[in-house]
């Protein structure tokens, strides 16, 4: 287990003059070396060999390690490394997602923006459920068994898998037969989640908190572009009747979109209790990024079914800053570069230790 003292050990010894942005060559990777060369920070890339061409082939990327495989990261030779090179990293999806939430709370000895803990929570959906209902918002109800089903329901398997094995069943039956057909490991089958299936209009905004002041701020919102049902929806429902097929919820993009300006005092509310619930549940609380994957209702009510405590892909859409970043910031404001503001805001301020960990 890796302590916060380690890590201020290894911090406090870090030329602070020399530091480096580092993150792992996939997700949001370019985001975040543009927001490092904006705010004057070196940047740095882990990346497999493949990826390696790619990322070189852009001019704000200032380096790039090349590893084997992604697990690599935790090699002590790599990790020395970084360590050497005053590397701070950025977590995004494809870093928790490869290196692993617990590899990351025991082995990683390399300092990270944020609460480690968040990671735990953001990737164990009981655990999201706890911090949902801790800041008091509405969830999707789960049924215990197939038996139960009366009304649709999308059934989810763990692990981030990008809506990938998930189906719809409105029944027991059809649940168990639906089931039997899908091909993924036996094991994962068993450990099933049956939600009603919530409709209404998705929004997935795109938070930053910054303890350094208390403040919470609304940097941008996607929808995420899914495959094949949004496919689907362009098939008129005269011709999709007589098509057997089962939509999937593979993500394949993301798009923008703006929430009803009336309602944004509501969401910011909400941002603002899962805020102040994750500083009870796991101190020192979520810091930086996050974002809530919800729908609204047409009572309009917000229905929570995901969170990520870290930068999110739909980000990418805003490099150039978007509607809202636009509003809080005379200057291009992305996500990437706003993790890097606050790191800089932080060195100023001699408070570094307070959003590293
Ligand atoms: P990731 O970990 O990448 O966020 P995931 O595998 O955890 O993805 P979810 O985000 O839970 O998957 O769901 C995938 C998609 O399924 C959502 O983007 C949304 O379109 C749809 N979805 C999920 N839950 C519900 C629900 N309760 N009602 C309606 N649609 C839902």
């Amino acid at each position: 287990m890796i302590s916060k003292r380690d890590i201020e050990d290894i911090l406090n010894d870090y030329d602070l003059d020399k530091l480096k942005i580092c993150t792992l060559g996939s997700h949001t990777a370019l985001q975040i070396t543009k927001g490092a060369r904006d705010e004057g920070f070196k940047n740095l890339l882990l990346c497999t060999e493949k990826a390696a061409g790619f990322y070189r082939g852009f001019s704000v990327v200032d380096d790039v390690i090349e590893i084997d495989s992604y697990n690599d990261m935790l090699l002590d030779e790599t990790q020395d490394e970084l360590i050497d090179r005053n590397a701070i990293l950025i977590p995004h999806g494809s870093f928790v997602e490869y290196v692993g939430p617990d590899n990351i709370m025991e082995k990683l000895r390399v300092p990270l923006l944020g609460n480690r803990l968040v990671l735990e929570w953001e990737s164990n959906r009981k655990k999201e459920m706890e911090w949902f209902k801790k800041a008091n918002l509405s969830v999707p109800r789960e049924f215990k068994s197939p038996d139960e089903i009366d009304r649709l329901v999308m059934v989810k398997f763990p692990g981030a898998r990008g809506g990938g094995g998930y189906f719809l069943a409105k029944s027991g039956d059809e649940f168990h037969k639906k089931l039997e057909d899908l091909n993924i490991p036996e094991h994962i089958k068993k450990e099933y989640i049956i939600q009603e299936y919530v409709i209404g209009t998705r929004f997935y905004p795109h938070f930053f908190y910054s303890p350094l002041d208390d403040g919470l701020e609304l940097l941008g919102m996607d929808i995420r572009y899914e495959s094949d049902v949004d496919g689907l929806a362009r098939i008129p429902s005269v011709i999709q009747k007589d098509i057997e097929i089962c939509p999937r919820y593979v993500i394949t993009g993301n798009v923008p979109v703006v929430l009803r300006e009336s309602l944004l005092p509501d969401l910011m509310n909400l941002g603002r209790n899962l805020v102040e619930a994750s500083k009870k549940l796991f101190k020192p609380g979520v810091i930086g990024p996050f974002c809530i994957e919800m729908i609204c209702t047409p009572e309009l009510e917000f229905i929570c079914f995901e969170i990520s405590g870290r930068i999110v892909a739909g980000t990418n859409l805003f490099i150039n800053g978007s509607t809202y970043s636009n509003i809080l910031y005379d200057e291009p404001m992305s996500c990437g570069r706003r993790i890097c503001r606050e790191i800089k805001v932080a060195i100023e301020r001699d408070r570094l230790n307070e959003i590293i960990y």
